[in-house]
């Protein structure tokens, strides 16, 4: 399981070191089966780099530009991030999609880019509320899926299914709709690549303490992408106890 907490443009220089140390913190406990990762703004990645040093807490970044180099303003390269220790990069967030009109076909350049590069891509799909309540969401994520995939040969992934009315709006898809795309995208993972059935797919959209352990009950849910949470570290680390949980319940069986 992972649980990565997207910190988006938010924190001061001072308030996400402060935030990495308290996660840090937090979180600790002996090595077990639950990642964490923390996905500082680019600016503060070197750092929390240096906050996380010697811990459990892995390092993701935002984004990241296919292209390994050149006149590119503003954007950061593959190996850029794998030069400061970073393991994760989000790719395909809705908010890139929507606000910065990144189609499928250039986030399936980003996951080539981030793989050749070691990093393991954090690659969101989701449907908008209207898609929903349109009854297609399923072949619509699957094909965004799919697209978003393109050319990539590696299963070196991290698939998180984040419905796009869920995001930021404190309104959380049920465990049953959630499980049920997560079905669907394993299927399809598992089609595409020969490991793909064990791909972790991460569940994101308001996910709280509160509604943490029910989201994790599922059978298809391998972790979280949490966003308004991961800014309180007492909030994130109760997520990754409610992981740490569901995992016992998962070997007690
Ligand atoms: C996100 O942006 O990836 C996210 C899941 O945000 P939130 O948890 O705030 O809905």
């Amino acid at each position: 399981m992972l649980v990565a907490g997207n910190w988006k443009m938010n924190l001061s220089h001072a308030d996400a070191v402060g935030l990495a140390a308290d996660v840090v913190a937090a979180v600790a406990a002996d090595a077990d089966d639950v990642g964490v990762a923390v996905c500082p703004p680019a600016i503060w990645l070197d750092a929390v780099a240096e906050r996380l040093r010697d811990s459990e807490v892995r390092l993701g970044a935002q984004n990241v530009h296919p292209a390994a180099s050149g006149a590119f303003t503003g954007e950061v390269a593959a190996s850029m991030l794998d030069d400061l220790g970073v393991e994760y990069v989000i790719v395909g967030h809705s908010e890139r999609r929507q606000l910065f009109g990144e189609t499928s076909a250039f986030v399936a350049e980003k996951v080539r880019a981030a793989q050749a590069a070691r990093l393991a891509p954090i690659l969101c799909v989701g449907e908008t509320l209207e898609e929903r309540e349109s009854g297609d969401a399923e072949a619509i994520v699957l094909a965004q899926l799919a697209d978003s995939l393109a050319e990539v040969e590696s299963a070196d992934l991290v698939v998180a299914y984040e419905p796009v009315w869920a995001i930021g709006t404190g309104r959380t898809a049920s465990p049953e709709q959630a499980q049920a795309m997560h079905a669907a995208i394993r299927g399809a993972l598992a089609a595409r690549f020969e490991e793909g059935e064990d791909i972790e797919i991460l569940y994101g959209g308001s996910v709280k303490p509160d509604n943490a352990a029910e989201l994790f009950a599922q059978p298809d849910l391998d972790g979280a992408l949490v966003g308004g949470a991961s800014l309180d570290a007492a909030s994130f680390a109760a997520i990754v106890a409610a992981a740490r949980a569901s995992m016992d319940a998962d070997d007690a069986c």
